[in-house]
């Protein structure tokens, strides 16, 4: 007999199904797929279709759809600005801070006082010049949406001089000739890749120069015979100086913490370069400032009002929850409380205290070792520059390394695979996260 006639219903086949917490509408549309794939695969003359096997299947394709929903992972890679996994945690406290912006009605472009519209900028983007010495400041969705806006705004049709070092590819796909060209910009190129110099710039400044852009070197680093130039020396040839910060870091002298740490660097921070003169200065929300995916454009008054009356300024512009959680971001700086931000917490939580949170890990996973690590920057920042950290690991051969990662995966834990084991770095797990790291590590020691 043709086994397509003996097909089960859907509903037979959803019955059997294991419960996986999703909507009826997805088991059925996973029980239909099922049904209809064993339908095509299976000619009049094949065998009967088992049952179980199509609802095997069917529990695979709905395990699939679970799987790709978006939830909370413990990242123990020691990537602090991981943009595969979210890039800056924000934490508990600047999310309470907006939860009532974020669950009801707002003055997002409203004037209490007289009733009358408002700007969507007068908060957040306000609050992050202030924060930075800048006169003003907006917020759109990132920083590649805000480099092309101020582009577009500030140079359509005329002439953007840049170092030939700085012609950089920051992750996924942001080019800066090519959203220079986007923009409607004429890349002029000046320099060589090791070494611009202000004359290699003002030989190109002309008439049709609309700006001066400076590009932060983000994700590389040159080492050995370079020479760039500095912002204030941009600032005295003319046009207007638009730098993108990229990684974001509001004050290169990190007064929010005790020290500033060695691993810092030389990393440019953005109040910097508003006082060597930019006329703009760009950067990520979630970088180094340690907020919510965004934008940050700052700069002097007249500048940051055209570029926000700009049409594509309305086509970028961030929503209320970014802009409360910015908000309270730039309120955290200015109180001087920002190492307690997640990320500055991660970043400058001491190598002793890691190591007391490693050994009480340790010594509850059979074969666990509490080793030296190397934290990094990650998502675009700190290029070739290690944060001293500490990591429990576990030794194996590469095989067993992969299966206990798939493992700690399949408990939503990230981990790193190294040359001699899985590694667990701890700069980047909340410590309400450890006794669930030590248990999945102990689930994992045995694969
Ligand atoms: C990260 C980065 C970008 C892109 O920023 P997103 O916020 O990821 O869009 C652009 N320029 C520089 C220099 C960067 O470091």
């Amino acid at each position: 007999m043709d086994p397509r006639r003996d097909l089960p219903s859907i509903e037979q086949v959803v019955a059997a199904m294991k419960d996986d917490d999703l909507p009826r509408t997805l088991l059925v549309q996973c029980a239909r797929q099922a049904v209809d794939d064993a339908r095509d695969q299976v000619g009049p003359r094949d065998q009967p279709i088992e049952f179980n096997d199509l609802v095997e299947v069917a529990d695979a394709n709905a395990q699939s759809i679970a799987a790709a929903l978006l939830r909370p992972l413990i990242n123990a890679t020691g990537v602090l600005i991981h943009t595969n996994l979210g890039r800056a945690p924000l934490g508990a406290e600047t999310f309470s801070a907006v939860r009532a912006v974020a669950t009801g009605y707002s003055n997002l472009e409203y004037e209490v006082a007289d009733g009358s519209r408002g700007s969507r900028h007068a908060h957040a983007g306000q609050l992050l010049a202030r924060a930075c010495g800048a006169e003003a400041g907006i917020v759109v969705n990132n920083n590649a949406a805000a480099v092309l806006l101020v582009l577009g705004a500030l140079a359509r049709g005329r002439e953007v001089v840049v170092s030939r070092g700085e012609l950089v590819e920051i992750g996924g796909g942001f080019r800066v000739p090519e959203i220079m060209e986007e923009s409607g910009c004429q890349l002029v190129e000046v320099g060589t890749t090791n070494k611009t110099r202000l004359a290699d710039y003002s030989t190109k400044i002309s008439e049709s120069t609309a700006l001066v852009l400076k590009v932060h070197s983000s994700n590389y680093r040159m080492i050995g015979f370079t020479e760039a130039t500095s912002v204030e020396e941009l600032a005295t040839l003319g046009p207007t100086v638009v730098v993108d910060a990229g990684s974001g870091l509001l004050d290169s002298t990190t007064p929010w913490l005790e020290h500033r740490p060695s691993w810092l660097a030389d990393e440019p921070g953005v109040r910097q370069a508003i006082n060597a003169g930019a006329g703009v200065v760009t950067f990520s929300g979630d970088k180094l400032l340690g907020g919510p995916q965004s934008g940050v454009i700052v700069g002097s008054t007249s500048l940051i009002t055209q570029i926000a009356s700009h049409p594509l300024a309305r086509a970028m512009r961030a929503d209320k929850i970014t802009l409360a959680l910015l908000q309270q971001v730039a309120l955290t700086y200015l109180a001087g409380e920002a190492r307690a931000l997640p990320l500055w917490r991660m970043a400058t939580i001491s190598v002793e205290e890691l190591r007391v949170r490693a050994e009480k890990i340790a010594t509850q996973v059979d074969g666990a070792k509490v080793i030296d690590t190397e934290a990094v920057g990650g998502g675009g920042s700190l290029p070739g520059l290690t944060i001293p950290s500490i990591g429990v690991a576990l030794e194996g051969t590469g095989k067993e390394s992969e299966r206990r990662a798939a493992h700690l995966r399949a408990e939503s834990v990230v981990a790193r695979v190294g040359d001699d084991g899985v590694i667990c770095d701890l700069r980047t797990v909340d410590p309400s996260d450890d006794e669930h790291l030590a248990q999945t590590l102990t689930r994992a020691s045995t694969r």
